[in-house]
């Protein structure tokens, strides 16, 4: 079994996905049990998750993220030179 500095440092080193298979397996073990570290390494490996995700899946997600239009593409830089334009004004954030 690892200890809780163990497994923080493993995952901080790299993707707990290329460990090897027993290793990945006792970290796991030890991050589910764990009272202490368990809910933070959790999250970290989650994070490794949706990185891994987001790699795998990047360019499909690419080519089919929502387009801005250019009306609005124009209509927003409008807005913001307007706003710079009164950037000494407290409340130009509230009246747009
Ligand atoms: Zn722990």
């Amino acid at each position: 079994m690892f200890t809780c500095k163990q497994v923080s440092n493993a995952l901080s080193r790299e993707d707990y996905e290329k460990l090897p298979p027993t290793k990945r397996f006792f970290l796991k073990l030890h991050v589910k049990l764990c009272i202490f570290c368990g809910r933070f390494n959790r999250q970290v490996m989650d994070s490794q998750d949706m990185c891994r995700h987001f790699k795998a899946h990047e360019e499909e997600l690419f080519y089919n993220r929502p387009k801005l239009g250019e009306d609005r593409k124009s209509a927003l830089k409008e807005m913001l030179s307007s706003q710079s334009a009164q950037s000494g004004d407290a409340n130009s954030a509230e009246k747009v």
